[in-house]
């Protein structure tokens, strides 16, 4: 094939086994070729990069395929949840840019779910049990030997029925009894050994209010959920899996037809130098250990969202690591190759001092100005160029000069010669240094003959600096992120709580940064690269008079040197 006028063609992704167990399903002409999945957190935190893979796959396969998916909240415990949660969680659906075909609640089923339960009851498969959790957890035994039974178990229907209806009117206190599935006490399954279907929580609900006083499981809502509204593909995550026996025994007890939803399970999203689940992060917030629910450092999508990551990065991250049966743990590195592959392809280019130092171009005139072209993306060449001010005094990143440098160091040094990006060549001749010691200016001459663009600048120079034009630069607060955790699965440590594993420099904040003018006039949220240093957003804390930006991701990955 000539080199020169091949086609490109996408290499053909192969099909995940969540895919191919879908097209098996469409070729049999399985639930009448339709497919319908669903989207069903419990509103009972911010979402966060865990669900994102979730997000991913459930409305990813619904619109491979043809089909629809719902959001589901799960919301059964009232002791935990908030709407305040179903409202953020809405926005970070779509912000990753997917759309639901319906909004449900999980409490919009209560009273199907109760009379399921009665049926249950009547068919003598329930009964209520007035013993303690801890007396029942004891008896349920140990997976090799068979649990014992409840002395509760063999009461009459009429009994229960009785109970069951006080369970919800009021008069019954928490822990004072559950309601009980009636299944098999010597299961080599534990989650068939009469598990809890119901419990009394007097806690309103932050949508049914005080209606109910007893409250389904997980196990007994989801299923039935996901049956109710028709779901063929239940995807979730690989520690339900030994859940999917019971959840497959409620369907059967309440099916009228053939029709039933198949749960089946994928490997979670674990990254390193994180932790993941909400109860932890609720914790991280509460304790004050971060700034909020977004907090940048945060796995949170409205976290990251702030920290300036892209719904296309996270979504181009998820389909990177893939959906397999085995779970690990994923680098933390790969999400911010992902980042920085995307915000490289759309970002301008613009110079940022982080920690300046000031450097005086001592044979340039004083007072002039002049205007240099600087291309905004060379990734990119519709996104133009833009002129830049160049005057006498510049800001420079303070580890750009050293007085005593190694023989490998290319910027300024006495003697050497670097470019100024996009403008001229010039020799470092000195600097200027406080009672300390300390360096508080440098010197250098330009060679006119040099500026970037002219027809033969002929002189090759190693090492090239970005800089900050003095009189017209903008202050702003700069807040330098990086990984929460010192260590990478803060949860493994035998002797340390996760809260003390906390990188102390996770939040580095640089008052006085020295932005190119062009940066005034930014808004939160707008994403750029400072050249040399990484990608920075606007943050939602930014006003005109008070800029703060936040780095996004460094432009390399420094942390395995750290290390
Ligand atoms: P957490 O343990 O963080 O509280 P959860 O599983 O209790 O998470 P839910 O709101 O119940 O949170 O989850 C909604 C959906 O997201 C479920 O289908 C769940 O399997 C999935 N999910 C949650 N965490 C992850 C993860 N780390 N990776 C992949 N999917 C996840
Ligand atoms: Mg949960």
């Amino acid at each position: 094939m000539n080199e020169h006028n091949h086609t490109v063609e996408e290499p053909k992704k192969s099909l995940n086994f969540i895919e191919q167990m879908v097209e098996n399903d469409l070729r049999e002409a399985k639930n009448d070729g339709r497919v319908q999945t669903r989207f069903p957190p419990e509103p009972n935190g911010y979402l966060h990069i865990g669900h994102a893979k979730a997000i991913c796959l459930d409305f990813g396969i619904a619109e491979k395929y043809n089909g629809i998916c719902n959001l589901r909240f799960d919301d059964t415990n009232p002791v935990k949840e908030d709407v305040e949660y179903v409202d953020s969680i809405m926005e970070d659906i779509e912000w990753l840019g997917f759309h639901w075909e319906n909004v449900y609640y999980a409490s919009d089923y209560f009273q199907q779910l109760w009379d399921f339960a009665v049926k249950l009851i009547k068919e003598d498969k329930a009964y209520i049990d007035e013993q303690s959790s801890e007396e029942i957890a004891k008896q349920k035994g140990i997976p090799t030997t068979p649990g014992t039974h409840s002395p509760f178990r063999n009461r009459p229907i009429e009994e229960s029925l009785e109970l069951f209806e006080k369970m919800n009117t009021g008069e019954i206190k928490e822990g004072e009894m559950v309601l009980r599935a009636k299944i098999d006490m010597a299961s080599s399954n534990m989650h068939f050994r009469d598990p809890i279907i119901y419990r009394v929580i007097h806690i309103p609900h932050h949508r049914t209010g005080t209606k109910w006083k007893a409250y389904p499981m997980y196990d007994f809502a989801h299923g039935q959920s996901d049956y109710f509204e028709g779901v063929t593909h239940s995807l979730c995550t690989l520690e339900f899996e030994v859940h999917r026996p019971l959840y497959d025994w409620f369907i059967d007890q309440l099916a009228t037809d053939d029709y039933r939803p198949r749960q089946t399970e994928f490997n979670r999203l674990n990254l390193t130098y994180t932790v993941m689940s909400k109860r932890r992060l609720l914790q991280l917030v509460q304790e004050k250990l971060v700034n909020g629910w977004d907090d940048p450092r945060m796995p949170t999508l409205c976290g990251m969202r702030r920290r300036g990551y892209t719904p296309q990065s996270i979504r181009s991250f998820v389909d990177k690591i893939g959906y397999t049966k085995y779970d690990g743990m994923n680098d933390f590195s790969l999400l911010e190759h992902a980042v920085r592959e995307d915000l490289n392809a759309h970002t301008m280019r613009v110079s940022g001092v982080i920690d300046p130092i000031k450097l005086i171009i001592t044979n340039y005139p004083e007072n002039q100005v002049e205007e240099m072209e600087a291309i905004n993306n060379p990734e990119d060449e519709s996104m133009g160029s833009r002129m830049i001010k160049f005057s006498r005094e510049l800001w420079i990143e303070r580890d750009d000069f050293m007085e005593d440098a190694p023989r490998k160091y290319f910027r300024l040094t006495p003697g050497n010669e670097v470019r100024l990006k996009n403008a001229y060549i010039v020799k470092c001749t000195g600097c200027k240094k406080d009672e300390n010691g300390n360096v508080v200016e440098v010197y250098a001459e330009y060679d006119p003959q040099t500026r970037s663009g002219m027809l033969e600048a002929n002189r090759r120079v190693k090492g090239t600096i970005h800089w900050v034009s003095v009189p017209h630069a903008v202050d702003a607060e700069v807040r330098l992120y990086d990984r929460l955790f010192m260590v990478e699965d803060p949860l493994a440590e035998k002797d340390k709580d996760f809260r003390e594993l906390i990188n102390p420099e996770s939040l580095i904040v640089k008052q006085n940064c020295k932005l190119e003018e062009y940066l005034k006039d930014t808004k939160p949220g707008d994403v750029f690269q400072f050249q040399r240093i990484g990608y920075f957003n606007v943050d939602a804390d930014s006003t005109p008079e008070n800029m703060v930006f936040n780095r996004t991701v460094a432009l390399k990955d420094s942390w395995k040197k750290q290390q």
